[in-house]
């Protein structure tokens, strides 16, 4: 698993605003125009029956138009005649509120909190963090080499590993408010707080950014009584 896809951050984007400013854009539209295709694609109203997600026969058939209770037209498969299905059936994308969705997927790759995706997209944290979650498995079902889903960054919280240039900790250590044009970082041993910049200028060596926090990781989540709720 090694060779997969490295996430890239940047030192410069702050965690959250400060003194009211506003956050720059980390927009990956590459990533985005990916998704949006790939939406299109699964919310399509075309009629032109696609393959059983079941079974996978292509010996499948229009079992309903679009109306206003189902906009989606289902289908039907003659191979497995498991049950009715559309284009979104079998995806990590079933059951979540399609209305939304266009909006989030400009989010996804964003160097941002969930906080401020909450804020931007009006929903609550578990809606936020239920939709990275698919949408970040279905990244990997469409392109199992994790390219794309290497490009995204929201709720993923990273922290600058650097020696210290005062007292000469080497590793992690932890992002303070902004200094003026840099980010400010703070030594866990000898508590002092400098720029970014500054400190790569002094030991002539570029910081290392590692992921310290994965709120979508498997491992972090554990969901309430095991209940999925639908978000
Ligand atoms: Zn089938
Ligand atoms: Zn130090």
């Amino acid at each position: 698993m090694s060779d997969l896809p490295k996430r890239v951050f940047s030192a410069d984007v702050p965690q959250f605003k400060q003194n009211g400013g506003v956050l720059p854009d980390t927009e990956d539209t590459e990533l985005t125009a990916f998704l949006d295709d790939a939406l299109q694609e699964i919310y399509s109203k075309s009629e032109v029956p696609p393959p059983c997600p079941f079974c996978k026969s292509t010996n499948t058939g229009l079992a309903s138009r679009p109306h206003a209770r189902l906009p989606l037209p289902s289908f039907l498969c003659r191979t497995c005649r498991l049950r009715q299905f559309n284009r979104v059936t079998g995806t990590p994308l079933m059951r979540l509120r399609a209305a939304k969705l266009p909006a989030f997927i400009h989010l996804l790759s964003q160097q941002m909190s969930y906080a401020e995706a909450m804020r931007r997209l009006g929903v609550d944290y578990t809606a936020v963090e239920n939709w990275t979650k698919k949408f970040r498995t279905w990244l990997l079902q469409l392109d199992p080499s994790g390219k794309w889903e290497a490009r995204v960054r929201l709720g993923i919280k990273v922290r600058p590993h650097i020696q210290c240039p005062y007292c000469g900790l080497e590793g992690e250590k932890h992002f303070s408010a902004f200094l003026v044009g840099q980010r400010a970082i703070r030594c866990p041993d000898c508590n002092r707080r400098f720029g970014l910049k500054n400190a790569e200028t002094m030991i002539q060596k570029p910081a290392e950014l590692k992921i310290f926090y994965e709120p979508s990781s498997d491992s972090k989540i554990v969901p309430p009584c095991g209940r999925r709720p639908r978000s």
